[in-house]
């Protein structure tokens, strides 16, 4: 077959232009293959890690598997060392010593472990017409309607008065039971219909039903909610009180699953933003040998409320772990921090054909393009956001290619239209070159968001290529 000449327009398009391709299309059998595989182990750990305590946990014990170590601000590092540093059981910081000096600064890369949820209010538990319920107040953003009518698992802890924490995980076994807040049938719907969609389930109308036997005493009142108390004494040996110091979070109840015949998605509860937690803290864990500047993993708490608190990046947990770190490499905090450099990795929002309306699709993330980099976020004219220099931009740009990741821009959401934050603003304001990455989502904070198995992958690829 003759092959036809390139026309001078055909080659200086190609010489000059960008082009975008599916990553299906571009990596080879054998990577997709790799990819796939890697995404079982994300699945496993998403599955068991729904809440932020659980990461922490899932993590660290992976982590001491390797050989880290909690870290010690009295002692003197070497190239290779590897510790970590648990912040009250909700955030995590790990590290992998350079061989290059601490104080020529660090490669971060930080991301969330907390999700959108239902957490139970502090006095939660009541009867209603013979029903026993919990009370519930949203964390993060969500659309309540979603959170009707679907199984739900409790996670979390119940601290007693004098320190004993009893973890509760209950919706995941197969013989578990599990709860459900419920909706209105569609045949009495009608005035309900009429509420705007934010409304459609109110927030007080997200009450989780727990269960509807009565305790069998006829001079006893509130009989169902005495005997679910009575239930969770013998399984748990606390009282009504213990609930007032607890942190008990209704989630999506079962594990991740692959979506698609191809399987080339997963679907899960969470992927925001334990999707980017695990690919930067498995980049770390899969570290051949020791890297040039002294690696970091900075899992944090509270990112969907804000990241206030003292388990968020507002707080100054991350700064006082560097702060120790230089001093005991015989560096400053603030020098080290000025020549570090972070990826703020954090979920972006895929394009969805069925709602193309809402991104700009020049500068949107696809599934299966890769992961996706953003220079900026902030809602309006760029309000709350970091924006990475150019310099960095191009920093950035070089390590991605030369670690063959492929890779995408986009920014979350039409101008104007809304946006949304992530933690790098907080980084930044230490003084360190910050920039979002992050891989694409569907039904972003929806009880089942879903990403592409290749984009997971590349995601991972990244972190890899910048922690190395
Ligand atoms: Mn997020
Ligand atoms: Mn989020």
């Amino acid at each position: 077959m003759a092959t036809e000449k390139k026309t001078d327009g055909e080659l200086l398009a190609e010489k000059l232009l960008m082009k975008k391709k599916h990553a299906g299309l571009i990596m080879s059998d054998e990577e997709i293959k790799e990819a796939f595989d890697y995404c079982e182990r994300y699945k496993s750990f998403i599955s068991i890690s729904k809440i932020e305590r659980e990461a922490v946990v899932n993590t660290v014990i992976e982590a001491e598997k390797k050989g880290f170590v909690p870290f010690d601000p009295d002692r003197q590092y070497k190239p290779g060392d590897k510790v970590y540093s648990i912040n009250r059981g909700k955030a995590v910081i790990f590290a992998v010593i350079g061989s290059e000096p601490v104080s020529e600064g660090l490669n971060i890369a930080a991301a969330h472990i907390d999700s959108p949820r239902l957490d139970l209010k502090q006095n939660p538990l009541f009867e209603n017409e013979e029903n026993a319920y919990f009370k519930t107040h949203y964390y993060g953003g969500i659309k309540k309607y979603q959170w009707g009518t679907i199984p739900l698992a409790l996670h979390g802890a119940i601290v007693k008065k004098d320190g004993t924490v009893v973890n509760v995980t209950v919706g995941e076994d197969e013989g578990d039971p599990v709860f459900c807040v419920t909706d209105l049938l569609p045949h009495l719907a009608q005035e309900q219909m009429k509420r705007t969609p934010a409304e459609l389930l109110k927030g007080e109308e997200l009450n989780i039903l727990i269960g509807s036997l009565p305790f069998r005493d006829d001079k006893a009142a509130e009989k169902v909610k005495l005997a679910i108390i009575k239930l969770l004494n013998e399984k748990y040996d606390i009282d009504e009180g213990d609930l007032l110091s607890a942190e008990l979070d209704a989630v999506p109840a079962g594990r991740a699953k692959d979506v698609g015949f191809d399987r080339s998605y997963i679907g899960a509860y969470g992927h925001d933003d334990k999707v980017c937690s695990y690919t930067a803290f498995s980049a770390l864990m899969d570290l051949k040998g020791i890297p040039e500047r002294t690696a970091v993993v900075v899992l944090t708490d509270k990112e969907e409320t804000g990241s206030d608190g003292n388990t968020g990046l507002k707080s100054s947990y991350l700064k006082y772990f560097v702060e120790d770190l230089a001093d005991s490499c015989g560096s400053k905090g603030h020098r080290v921090l000025s020549k570090s450099r972070c990826l703020s990795a954090d979920v972006n929002a895929g394009f969805d054909p069925t709602f193309p309306d809402v991104l700009e699709k020049r500068n949107c993330a696809f599934m299966n393009y890769g992961v996706c980099i953003t220079k900026f976020t902030g809602a309006r004219g760029k309000s709350g956001t970091s924006d990475a220099s150019a310099e960095f931009v191009a920093e950035v740009r070089r390590i991605m290619d030369e670690g063959n990741v492929i890779w995408q821009t986009g920014e979350l959401g039409k101008v104007d239209l809304g946006g949304g934050g992530t933690v790098a603003a907080y980084i930044a304001n230490l003084d360190v070159d910050t920039i979002d990455i992050g891989t694409p989502v569907l039904c972003m904070h929806a009880p089942f968001e879903l990403v592409s198995k290749l984009d997971v992958y590349q995601t991972y690829k990244a972190f890899c290529a910048f922690l190395k």
